[in-house]
């Protein structure tokens, strides 16, 4: 939340920018699982987190750590966190 300030941000580009190539897309919103299907946005019904909404793999069932599950508000921070490096 530091960086909203543009006249300070300049070193802050040179140190985040080597850490934002790394990976293909390990940050932001996911668009495919590792088994190679198209994610999707569910809703959790769970007692801990009733409401919030997750990406997950189709072919996930619960429990299953193989497929990708992911929260779409942590993924969206990120996502936000990286438009703002440029
Ligand atoms: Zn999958």
């Amino acid at each position: 939340m530091m960086n909203l300030s543009k006249s300070s941000s300049s070193s802050q580009i040179a140190n985040s920018s080597c850490r934002n190539r790394v990976a293909e897309r390990s940050r932001g919103i996911p668009r495919h699982c590792r088994c190679g299907e198209r994610v999707v946005l569910r809703t959790s019904c769970t007692v801990k987190n009733p409401g919030r909404l997750f990406y997950c793999s189709p072919l996930s069932a619960e429990g299953d750590k193989y497929h990708l599950f992911s929260w779409t508000d942590e993924r969206i921070v990120e996502e936000v966190e990286d438009m703002m490096m440029f």
